[in-house]
Formats: structure tokens, sequence, C-alpha cells
């Protein structure tokens, strides 16, 4: 009998207001239900806001050091049940337990460096244009945010979300996925523990057309933040926007690499099989791209092919696994038919390009790592987002050509070169349409005390992680005091 999971709202643990539920199946064992889930409707994120309400005067009262402080315990729970928690997100995500751990430790170095914010979450002081006034600024909280996560990395993105939004000050309405939703039990779990007070952190289960929706038009819902599929952010911000309430969205990526003449191209060629590959390619910045000179086109290619010839798909226990299985099946089907349209727009698949099938492949959806050539950036394969262990190949004459066909994509999430050259390292900084730029690393490797955030279609402006989020999730107020004895202002001209 499968496990029966609640939501947590105010401090109870609770099943949906209809009773529903859905399933949570592992995607390296189909067979094996892990647990049942409340199917919540609009009814319990009523209940779920009214209780991040009832809780935000006490919470944006409490000092944001000792708000820290519950942090800082939350990272030490963390730190304990390391393994543990890497099983439960390797259960239900499919994902090694290596790559888990570090998911782990990324929520843990967040709860820490956001229980650090708590004793600085600067404003500032300046002079006045006007003689004995005083003049700062000092953040608030917004109120109550809507987290929304998507199935790929439940417990870092909670931990990147969740943490900055409570040391702001900010009561949380989460939504965890419906297929990675035993993971943010866990981290609810240790935030109780921490000490949270009850009501600062509900969570809710369910589906993105019944809570997710609920939670994008609640009225008093002041902030919502939003990863996931650049449609669905589409959809998150209206709703936001129609009732005039804030939007951070992280949403889909088409990350490019660029390899230059000059580059080390085993370094380049490593770089490029961990970021396509690597989690299945189920990551905002995987690597969907790889733009080679056409100098080393050849040589690199064929170390391409032999460093991929070599990965062995896998399910998520078998800590040798390098390409593990799909989240479940419409992943599957999306990304066969990338591979089959490539196919019929004239692209030629390399390697891989089909579903691997027979023993443990048959127990989840497993695609073959799969490198596609592309005689040009604008074909679908070379610029819309996969989502699977699928890169896309093209050949630039220079430098200049491998820009501009870097930034033929609608999205600018994250972007790597592989050069020597410090002239072309440091130019394309400035060139590359993306909010994260690596010069010789992979298209991921984002750090927890630094900002993360897209251009073009992978965003709309407001940063995430570092110390951007402190920006995200709070209010600026600017705060003047006068000790003129006197009524004076800027906007009045003096008459002598
Ligand atoms: P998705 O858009 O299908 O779902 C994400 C979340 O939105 C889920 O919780 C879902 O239930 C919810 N949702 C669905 N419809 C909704 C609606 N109408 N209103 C409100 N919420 C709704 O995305 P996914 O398949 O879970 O995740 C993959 C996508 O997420 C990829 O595009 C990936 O690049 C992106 N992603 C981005 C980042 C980032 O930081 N930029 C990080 C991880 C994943």
């Amino acid at each position: 009998m499968a496990e029966r999971f609640k939501n947590y709202i105010g401090g109870e643990w609770l099943d949906a207001t209809t009773g529903q539920t859905f399933e949570n199946i592992n995607p390296s064992n189909m067979e094996e239900v892990i647990g049942r889930f409340p199917r919540s409707t609009k009814e319990d994120v009523d209940m779920a806001v009214k209780a991040a309400l009832d809780a935000l005067k006490g919470w944006k009262t409490t000092p944001p050091p000792e708000r820290g402080e519950i942090l800082y315990r939350a990272a030490r729970l963390l730190e304990e049940r390391k393994d543990e928690l890497a099983a439960v997100i390797s259960r239900e995500n499919g994902k090694t337990r290596g790559s888990c751990i570090g998911e782990v430790q990324s929520a843990l170095d967040m709860a820490n460096y956001m229980a650090g914010e708590g004793r600085r979450m600067f404003g500032r002081t300046t002079h006045s244009g006007l003689r004995k006034r005083f003049a700062m600024t000092k953040r608030y909280p917004i109120g109550v945010v809507g987290i929304i996560l998507p199935f790929n990395f439940p417990m870092a993105l909670s931990g990147w979300r969740v943490f900055p939004a409570l040391i702001c000050g900010n009561t949380v309405v989460l939504k965890s996925d419906e297929y990675s939703p035993q993971t943010t039990v866990h981290f609810v779990r240790i935030l109780e523990e921490a000490g949270l007070p009850k009501g600062a952190v509900n969570l809710v289960h369910g589906f993105g057309g019944e809570v997710g929706e609920a939670i994008t038009t609640h009225p008093d819902m002041a902030l919502v933040s939003f990863t996931g599929s650049t449609a669905t952010g589409r959809r998150v911000a209206e709703n936001c926007v129609r009732r005039g309430a804030r939007v951070s969205l992280e949403l889909g990526g088409k990350n490019g690499v660029v390899v230059m003449d000059d580059a080390d191209l085993e370094l380049a060629a490593d770089g490029v099989v961990c970021g396509a590959f690597s989690v299945s390619g189920q990551r905002c910045t995987a690597t969907g791209r790889v733009i080679v000179h056409r100098d080393v086109y050849d040589r690199f290619l064929a170390i391409l092919v032999e460093k991929t010839s070599s990965l062995k798909a896998g399910p998520a226990e078998d800590d040798g696994s390098d390409v593990t299985p799909l989240i479940n099946k419409p992943q599957l089907q999306r990304v066969l038919g990338f591979i089959e349209r490539a196919r019929a727009d004239g692209c030629r698949i390399v390697t891989g390009g089909r579903q691997l099938t027979g023993g443990v492949y048959d127990r989840g959806y497993y695609v073959e790592p799969t490198i596609i050539e592309c005689d040009g950036p604008t074909k679908e394969i070379a610029r819309e987002e996969v989502f699977g262990p699928v890169l896309t190949v093209l050949t630039a004459e220079d430098y200049d050509d491998a820009v501009r066909m870097l930034n033929v994509s609608p999205y600018g999430l994250s972007a790597s070169i592989f050069t020597r050259d410090v002239t072309e390292a440091f130019k394309f900084f400035d060139d590359a349409e993306a909010g994260v730029c690596y010069i010789n690393a992979p298209t991921f490797g984002s750090e927890p005390h630094m900002p993360f955030g897209g251009l073009k279609d992978s965003g709309q402006g407001y940063r995430e992680v570092g110390w951007a989020a402190i920006e995200t999730y709070s209010e600026l107020k600017t705060l003047y005091v006068d000790y003129s004895e006197k009524i004076q202002n800027v906007q009045f001209v003096e008459e002598d």
C-alpha cells in the first residue's frame, strides 16, 4: 500500500478538502508507486493563503537575524539528512544519488547564505539635498508569496526560492510539481523541525490547472515566483499582471556552447557531454547546442561522439548510470518527436536517436544520448528546448558567425565559450544574449550566492538566487527624517 502524503497548511498536515489523491511513480521503475498525494483545488489554496496571511504579521515583525537562526537550523538538518533526502529525490526524480546529494548541498548552501543575509539585507543612507535632513532606504517584505516549482530540481529549487522569501519576512504558499511532490514534504518537515512558525510556509500539492491557477489568480498573492516552461510562464505572468501582482519567471533555455579553433578540445568535449547528457538533459541550463569553428569541427565531433558513445544509460539506483530515465511518457514522446522532426528537416543523426528498450529500460523511459548535425541555426532542433538528452551541432566560420548563431535562439538562459583567447572570451560576455555566461566551463553550475536568471524567452527581468533574490523578495521603502524644525522641501522654490 503506497504511503499517503498530505498538504501542510497553517502548521497542520491535511488531506485535500475533496479527499482526492494522485499517484507519484518512480521513473526508474514505473510499476512502483511512491505515494499518494492530495489532489488539491482552489479551496485548499484559499486555506493556505489565509494561513499565510495570518502568519504574516508575526513573521514580518520577527527581526531578520532571528529568522536567520531558523534557516541555520534548517541547514544543519539538511546536512544531517543529506543521504536520506538524496535517496528520496533519486527515487521520485530518476536521477542518480550523487546528483541528488549535490541538490541537497545546493539547498543547504542557500539556507546558510540566506541566514547570513538576515544580518545584512542592506538599505542605503545618503545625503539629502536639503540641510538637516536624513535620507535612507530600508527593505520590507512583500507579503504572501506563491512559489510554483518544476519537477527537475525539487530540493534545490525549494531552497533557492523559499529561503530568500522567508529571510525577507514574507510568508509562502509552495506548490510542488506533480512529478516530484515527496521531496517538498521532506523540505517542509525540516522547516517545521527547525522551528518555523505555523503558517509561514504552506505546502499545497496538485496540478497546474487547479492549484497553479488558484495561486496565480488569488487576490492576496502579492508575488508569484514561477520556475518552469516558457509557455506556462506566459500564462502565469498574464494572471499576475492582470491583477497588478509581481511575478518572477525562471523559464526554459536552449543553451549554447561555442568551441573556437584554439580551444582545448578534450576539455570542451567533456564540458559539452556533461552539459548535454547528465540528468538526461532535463536541466534548464542543459547544453542544447554546440557551435564549432569550422577548422576544428571534424576533430571535435569525433571526440564528442567517442565520449558520448561511452556513456551508460541506466536507472537512478545504479551510481554508474550517466544517462537516467526521462520523467514521464509525455516527456519521452516530446523528445522522440523533436528527433523525428529534425530528421524530416534534413538534419543528420550522428549518434543515438532512439528509445532504449529491453531489460531495465522497459521499466522507464530512456532515450539514447543523441547528437544531431544541423546546417543552420533556425531549424526547430537548433532553436527550441528539447529537455532531453539531445544535442545539436552546428558549424561556424568564425567568432562573429558563432555568436550570430548562438543569438538566433529565442531563449537566453546560459551560454559558454571554450577558447584560449582572452579577447574573445571577454567579448563573449558582451555579445552572448544569455543571463549566465561561462568561459571554458559547461552551461550549468550556477552558485547559490550569485544571481541567476535568463534573458529573452528565458525570463522577464527579475533575478533569483544570490544577493539579487533579496531585491526580488523585498520592497524598498525610501525614508526621510527632517531635523531642521521647519517645513522645507526640494520642490519649494525659496524666494528671497
Ligand atoms: P511546467 O511549466 O510544465 O510546470 C512547472 C510547474 O507549473 C508545475 O508545478 C505545474 O504544475 C505548474 N503549472 C502548470 N500549468 C500551470 C498554470 N496554468 N498555472 C500555474 N502553474 C501551472 O514545467 P516542467 O515540465 O515541470 O519543467 C520543465 C521546464 O522548467 C523546462 O522548460 C525548464 O527549462 C524549466 N526550468 C527552468 C529553470 C530556471 O531556473 N530557469 C529551472 C528548472 C526548470
